[in-house]
């Protein structure tokens, strides 16, 4: 199997030219993971510099005990986070999502809580949703953030036990009921104790985030941190 890697490879080369992944161009990419432009551009949110007041830490204050939190990008509507996330979800552009996960850990060794971190924690899909698209973006982010932290992860700790109807049509205080019990941990030893850190790729109304978040604490987590590649208007 090992020798056909590089024949797979040139034929990805030659379906998906190496373009910018957030702008579409053909601008180098010097060894970055977007081109140049893009890079100056991205719309950061900086939250690494304090992960325990910015918004995304804000939004969970009497909902859920976070021992930090940090967004990496803006998220809007005709931005480049979500061209960067389109890329990785439809178009199936894995390398995209673990590179994205790298550059989320060069921000996160910045930060003061990832010394505190034992384990890494996708959201996870629910199998139906993954064996569709046939990966978990999650995952991807969380591979790319465990190589640049060497922090270890884990893909089977908590399990997603069902669907979540839209959120949109529903109230704020509908979507709180509808979050509940969405997940299930799988075996608490892995998480009892621990220091967890939990990724999602982008947040809009933190009701995923906190039922996971919610699991994970009642399955002994010591110590609870998020973050998401992307944030939307939060508060
Ligand atoms: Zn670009």
């Amino acid at each position: 199997m090992q020798k056909r890697i590089p024949i797979i490879s040139n034929i990805v080369d030659l379906i998906f030219p190496n373009l910018c992944p957030a702008c579409l161009s053909e601008q180098p990419l010097h060894n970055h993971f977007v081109c140049l432009n893009c890079l100056s551009d991205l719309p950061f949110t900086h939250h690494y510099q304090n992960t325990l007041e910015n918004e995304l830490a804000m939004a969970f204050w009497g909902r859920l005990p976070l021992s930090g939190a940090a967004s990496i990008l803006y998220f809007s509507k005709d931005g480049k986070a979500k061209q960067l996330l389109q890329r990785i979800k439809y178009e199936g552009r894995r390398d995209i999502g673990i590179e994205t996960g790298k550059i989320m850990g060069h921000y996160l060794k910045q930060s003061s809580m990832i010394e505190n971190i034992d384990l890494i924690i996708p959201v996870p899909l629910h199998p139906r949703k993954k064996a569709k698209r046939g990966f978990n973006q999650c995952d991807l982010l969380a591979q790319g953030l465990s190589e640049t932290t060497g922090i270890p992860t884990d893909f089977n700790a908590i399990i997603r036990s069902r669907n979540n109807p839209s959120q949109t049509s529903l109230s704020r205080e509908n979507r709180f009921h509808n979050s509940q019990s969405l997940f299930k941990v799988t075996n608490p030893e892995k998480v009892n104790g621990k220091s967890i850190l939990l990724i999602d790729d982008v947040i809009t109304t933190g009701a995923t985030l906190e039922s996971c978040g919610r699991e994970l604490l009642e399955a002994g987590c010591a110590n609870l941190y998020i973050s998401t590649l992307a944030c939307g208007e939060l508060i």
